[in-house]
């Protein structure tokens, strides 16, 4: 572990991580009540009553679509935020997930919540 991270690296990666995440969650937040708040007839406000069929949607529904996309996208974010945010109470946060190694420090600059090395995410994003 020569290039574990220090602790005040740590300590600012969570920071960095905390703010990302409360960022989200108001976006979020503010995204469903855009996506939801709509008067749509019939609608009941549950994100599972929105319809999927991508044929039926007329454009007035595109920046719904569009909304819920990018919602899904950010849960998707959140998640990584608060898996990181675990990792980093079991001491393994800057660890590959899939390898092991170290994460290099520029690309946790970049993505903070990455898991895994830049070598394993190409390999997983099937990228060779
Ligand atoms: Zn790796």
């Amino acid at each position: 572990m020569a290039s574990a991270l220090k602790n005040e690296d740590l300590v600012s990666y969570r920071r960095i991580l905390q703010t990302l995440r409360s960022r989200l969650r108001g976006d979020l937040d503010r995204m469903t009540d855009e996506a939801l708040g709509r008067p749509a007839a019939g609608a009941s406000g549950s994100v599972s009553s929105v319809p999927l069929h991508m044929a039926d949607l007329g454009t007035e529904n595109y920046d719904q679509e569009f909304t819920l996309g990018l919602i899904e996208n950010e849960q998707g974010t959140l998640g990584m935020i608060n898996e990181a945010l675990d990792r980093m109470e079991h001491g393994t946060f800057g660890q590959c997930a899939e390898c092991g190694e170290a994460i290099s420090r520029p690309r946790l600059q970049a993505i903070p919540y990455a898991r895994h090395c830049i070598r394993c995410a190409r390999k997983l994003e099937g990228g060779e």
